[in-house]
């Protein structure tokens, strides 16, 4: 094999868990995968207390820490469109889905961003992960969130609108990263209303 990453050949040994379990090949060595760090699994969501927003997602887990590394996969992935990148974490998104219940909802992008980026980077790393998943959201024709301040991003109205069936039950929302955590609550929150009874949100990254 030769890693997407740093362009080494590596050896990659089948195992009997590749053969049972169809286990997802690795994409990248383990020089370049120790690289990455484990993010830390505290969140801090008192940003949403006494708002709206209170209680809509459930819990938060995310992948990774947005260290250097991966700074410049997640430039390289989505900005140089470098798409066989979403193999890098397929093999891990792959189990920690496995252990999840719930209809997996991708955070959808704006249609006009979709085309300047050519493919869902957020679709594409959950189907080289084989997790199948529904597109329940789409984005409103509310204004880009980059300009306002967080609190202006947490009063705006909402940035989603359901397009399919919510049904009572767990939805997992999954995006690339989670940084101020207002996107998620505002998809959480819609989903909620809808009549949503739990909301896992599931991130790449913990920017
Ligand atoms: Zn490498």
């Amino acid at each position: 094999m030769i890693c997407l990453l740093c362009g080494s050949p590596f050896q990659s040994n089948p195992t009997w868990r590749k053969l049972i379990l169809y286990e997802i090949e690795a994409s990248a060595c383990k020089r370049c995968l120790s690289k990455f760090e484990k993010a830390d699994t505290k969140f801090d969501l008192a940003d949403f207390k006494g708002t709206r927003y209170e209680g809509a997602i459930d819990s938060v887990t995310s992948l990774y820490s947005y260290n250097e590394v991966m700074q410049s996969y997640l430039h390289q992935y989505k900005f140089l469109q470098d798409v066989a990148l979403a193999q890098v974490f397929a093999e891990e998104l792959r189990h920690l889905f496995e252990k999840k219940e719930g209809i997996v909802v991708p955070i959808p992008m704006y249609p006009e961003k979709l085309l300047l980026r050519t493919f869902a980077q957020v679709d594409e790393l959950l189907n080289s992960a084989a997790v199948p998943f529904q597109h329940l959201l789409a984005k409103t024709a509310a204004s880009e969130q980059g300009k306002k301040s967080k609190k202006e991003r947490l009063e705006a109205s909402p940035l989603f609108e359901v397009t399919g069936k919510i049904t009572a039950q767990t939805f997992i929302l999954f995006d690339d990263i989670y940084t101020t955590g207002t996107t998620m609550h505002h998809a959480a929150k819609v989903l909620k209303n809808f009549g949503a009874t739990r909301i896992e949100a599931i991130t790449l990254i913990k920017g």
